[in-house]
């Protein structure tokens, strides 16, 4: 089997997927071509009113249903598993080239019974060449060209001495042209051109910007080796950092809960605040290892869970706290069914959890806070909505919040401690589940005092 793989490919694989979209493209274009010669040969017939001969009009019927016939064997040949993606056995290329022969053949026939030199279809050689130098290796395209010019240029003087008859559409071509010699050669070469031209062009082009693409797509491989690696390098020091910061908070409790020496109350005092940083120091280091985790973890593990008892066992955890701040906490399942998604656990009850400590973190005393989990808002998907009526986001500020270490300035006005980073956290668990995350501030529980925000993560059901 010819190789038809462009010299400078880089990834062969990738190529071929390429081609397999674009061979099934043309499939889809090739049916209009068959409703639009139907259209072409009645709108001549009947309106334009071509004095077609029979042997012509019978051509033209046999040419388009050949076209629908071969397109519907290569329709087949496609879903098949004729077609291999290597490189030395029948693959997408050959199966290109083949589409564009009996593409082809079928217009050369086409442009002989419309009139040969005088055919309007002639034109349409040059979307051939084009279409075959986007796919198949240069020589291959100039070898076609050469012998369709050569054909072209047969046919018109077999036309021209008479050793087969001439078809014309009459009415649209008053002055025959075919016996014109000087007509022939004039147009015979700028058909020519034209289609060198073309093939020349688009081959650069083409060639050019696969190599672009490939370029690209290898700069963006190796920043991502290169992000991999900063992200590898930044969880071990974070995690070095954490060990001195744990061991500074245990000689903290040791004098806090006084098993050294009494402490004067004004250094208690000092010493609590010193306790509560290094709690935040701890989170943020948290954050961060659960960031740098997600960038490097390519897959995720998926398990089936059931997503009610999972934020189930998140809310009763949180109740007490919500209680001590005055705070309802509710959670509804709209259709009250099991809704079992696939995913991981820990992730998953991590990204609710940020959301929830966010709305019981930002709500004042009074408020309301509402986690709601509904199947039917949008097909294939579960939503869980998490809903408070607290200090709520600036309209100002919206497009930032997802982003590393963004804190809203209402937020850090009021002296709400945080690190920025909960919801760039719960954004990529979500993505890493193929979801979606979105909110709206307002919410649906605002009222004049209370702006409230509402979290809807959307997570694809049977996501296999
Ligand atoms: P943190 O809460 O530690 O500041 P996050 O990444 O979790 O960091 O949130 C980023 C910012 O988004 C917060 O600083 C806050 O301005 C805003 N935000 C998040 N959740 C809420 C909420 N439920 N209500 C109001 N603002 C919120």
């Amino acid at each position: 089997m010819i190789n038809l793989i462009p010299s400078y490919t880089y990834n062969v694989e990738q190529l071929l997927a390429i081609i397999t979209k674009r061979n099934n493209w043309l499939i889809k274009i090739r049916y209009l071509v068959f409703f639009a010669l139907v259209v072409f040969i009645v709108f001549s017939k009947y309106i334009l009113k071509v004095n077609y001969t029979s042997s012509q009009i019978y051509a033209l019927i046999f040419i388009a249903f050949s076209v629908l016939i071969y397109n519907v064997v290569f329709n087949f040949v496609s879903k098949s598993n004729l077609i291999k993606n290597t490189a030395d056995s029948f693959n997408p290329l050959h199966f290109s080239l083949i589409q564009i022969i009996f593409d082809i053949i079928a217009l050369s026939v086409l442009t002989y019974f419309t009139g040969g030199v005088e055919s309007p279809f002639s034109i349409f050689f040059v979307f051939h060449m084009i279409l075959g130098s986007l796919i198949l290796p240069s020589y291959v395209v100039y070898t076609i060209a050469t012998l369709v010019v050569l054909f072209f240029f047969l046919a018109s003087f077999l036309e021209y001495f008479n050793l087969v008859p001439h078809y014309s559409l009459d009415v649209i071509f008053i002055y025959s042209l075919y016996n014109n010699p000087n007509y022939i050669i004039v147009f015979g070469l700028t058909f020519a051109i034209m289609m060198f031209v073309s093939v020349l062009l688009t081959n650069s082009l083409a060639r050019s910007l696969y190599t672009r693409e490939q370029e690209l797509k290898n700069a963006l491989d190796e920043l991502n080796r290169a992000e991999l690696v900063k992200q590898k390098y930044t969880m071990g020091i974070v995690h070095e950092i954490k060990s001195p910061i744990a061991v500074v908070q245990s000689y903290l409790d040791l004098i806090l809960q006084h098993y050294l020496e009494p402490i004067p109350k004004s250094i208690e005092e000092k010493l609590l605040r010193a306790r509560a940083r290094t709690d935040e120091a701890i989170q943020i280091i948290n954050d961060i290892i659960n960031i740098s985790k997600l960038k490097i973890q390519s897959e995720i593990k998926k398990e089936d869970i059931n997503i009610f008892l999972l934020l189930k066992k998140i809310v009763e955890k949180r109740k007490s706290q919500c209680e001590y701040a005055n705070i309802k906490l509710h959670l509804y399942s709209i259709h009250n069914r099991d809704i079992i998604v696939k995913g991981d656990p820990q992730l998953l009850e991590l990204a609710f959890s940020n959301l929830i400590s966010n709305s019981i973190k930002y709500t004042s005393p009074g408020g309301t806070i509402e986690v709601v989990l509904d199947d039917v808002v949008k097909e294939n998907f579960v939503m869980i909505e998490v809903c408070d009526n607290g200090i709520g986001i600036p309209d100002s500020e919206k497009d930032k919040i997802f982003s590393e270490f963004f804190r809203g300035t209402n937020v850090k006005q009021k002296g709400y401690e945080g690190t920025g980073l909960g919801l760039s956290v719960v954004k990529q668990i979500v993505e890493h589940h193929n979801g979606e995350i979105t909110f709206e501030s307002p919410s649906r529980l605002a009222d004049e005092n209370r702006r409230g925000t509402s979290f809807k993560v959307f997570l694809p059901l049977n996501n296999n």
